[in-house]
């Protein structure tokens, strides 16, 4: 065993990180080895700090591995016979010779205090990360869902903060109703989030059931609570509006034909209702996330469908957390947007770009 000194590497190091660091590269190689997996295994997930892997896996990468392997990083323990160069796949090299910068989230304290911000899609990934951004910097959060339990959950990790859970479906008048009471005489934002995949079928095997639903979701119920949210808004001067669209809002090659027809009626409505309001100090604007780790479901329900995306997919970046999107859509949301009205941000790496 060889001792080399070495960046200290911790659960919040980056996979990329830990597979360029003299040190940790070979203990991870080496683990991955001994399991018959190569650094590939990690590619679509090198951004990401290594402690997600402990969720992600379901149990293949348990907390114990990681404290292992940050514990024989921590000592130095590079494993007998295994120089560092030697184990650099040349496919990973770009990964593993650079030391990649990590974002890193930083609260802006006070950024939100005294609004009240509406954000769907709550309970989980984009949505939960959105709103949990928002209440750690001091806003009021409208937090919707259609799900009770993963919003018990949002509110029991943000104990201290001012969260109104309201368990409703967007689609549904009187849930609608329900929120803007929850929010009260001010809505000072609202980040229309929650929305569903679709099962990646071209228009000619689309069913009904698939294209009501995408609909009704991505769209009605978006449309539904900006509608609800506008006499408010007017009534006290100005407000910010933002709307989730998709890679699939930009491009035709990202999902089946009702998600990307949905996403792109999202573009539409933000863009309409941007022109609209704008004079009366309402901001409306739209995110387009690319490949973000979140608990939405896509299958492939047509061959044709699959092979399509597929080859759009060979030039879609890393995913993300949905901490980076959040990120997005909060600047649009705070007042730091204030002279933004009616984009459609692309916040994906750069995937429209290619
Ligand atoms: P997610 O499934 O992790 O979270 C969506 C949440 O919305 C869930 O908690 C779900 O219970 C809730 N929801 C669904 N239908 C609802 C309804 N009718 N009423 C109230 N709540 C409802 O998904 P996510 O990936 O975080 O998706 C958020 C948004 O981002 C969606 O609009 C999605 O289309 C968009 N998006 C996601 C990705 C991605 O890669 N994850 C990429 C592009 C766009």
């Amino acid at each position: 065993m060889t001792t080399i000194n070495t960046q200290r590497l911790t659960g919040d190091t980056s996979i990329a990180n830990w597979l360029a660091d003299p040190v940790g590269g070979p203990i991870l190689r080496d683990m991955l080895a001994q399991g018959g997996q190569s650094a590939d295994v990690f590619r679509p997930v090198r951004r990401l700090a290594i402690k997600r892997l402990v969720g992600m896996s379901k149990g293949a990468f348990s907390q114990e591995t990681l404290d292992e392997l940050v514990r024989r990083a921590a000592a130095g323990e590079v494993p007998a016979g295994v120089e560092a160069e030697s184990v650099v796949d040349a496919n990973d090299a770009a990964a593993a010779s650079v030391r990649l910068r990590e974002w890193k989230e930083r609260i802006d304290a006070g950024r939100f205090t005294g609004q009240t911000v509406i954000v769907t899609g709550a309970g989980s990934g984009i949505g939960r990360a959105t709103a949990s951004r928002i209440a750690r910097e001091g806003g009021r959060v409208i937090a919707v869902d259609i799900s009770q339990e993963r919003l018990d959950e949002f509110r029991a990790e943000h104990a201290g903060a001012d969260v109104v859970p309201v368990v409703g479906d967007i689609t549904d008048d009187a849930s609608i109703a329900e929120i803007v009471s929850a929010a009260g005489d001010t809505v000072d934002a609202l980040a229309n989030i929650a929305g569903i995949m679709d099962d990646m079928t071209p228009v000619g095997d689309v069913t009904d059931a698939v294209w009501d639903r995408v609909f009704r979701i991505n769209v009605t119920g978006t449309m539904k609570l900006m509608r609800a949210v506008i006499p408010t808004m007017l009534a006290q001067g100005g407000g910010s509006i933002v709307n989730t669209a998709s890679e699939a809002a930009l491009r035709g090659s990202a999902a089946g034909a009702a998600y990307t027809a949905s996403k792109h009626a999202v573009a539409g409505l933000t863009k309409s209702s941007a022109f609209m309001y704008g004079p009366s100090g309402i901001r409306v604007n739209a995110v387009a996330p690319g490949p973000t780790i979140t608990n939405i479901e896509a299958n492939f329900a047509s061959a044709l469908g699959a092979e399509r995306v597929r080859v759009g997919m060979s030039v879609m970046p890393d995913p993300v957390e949905p901490d980076a999107l959040a990120a997005s859509i909060t600047f649009l949301l705070s007042d730091d947007g204030v002279n933004v009205n009616g984009v459609i941000l692309a916040s994906d790496g750069g995937w429209s770009a290619a």
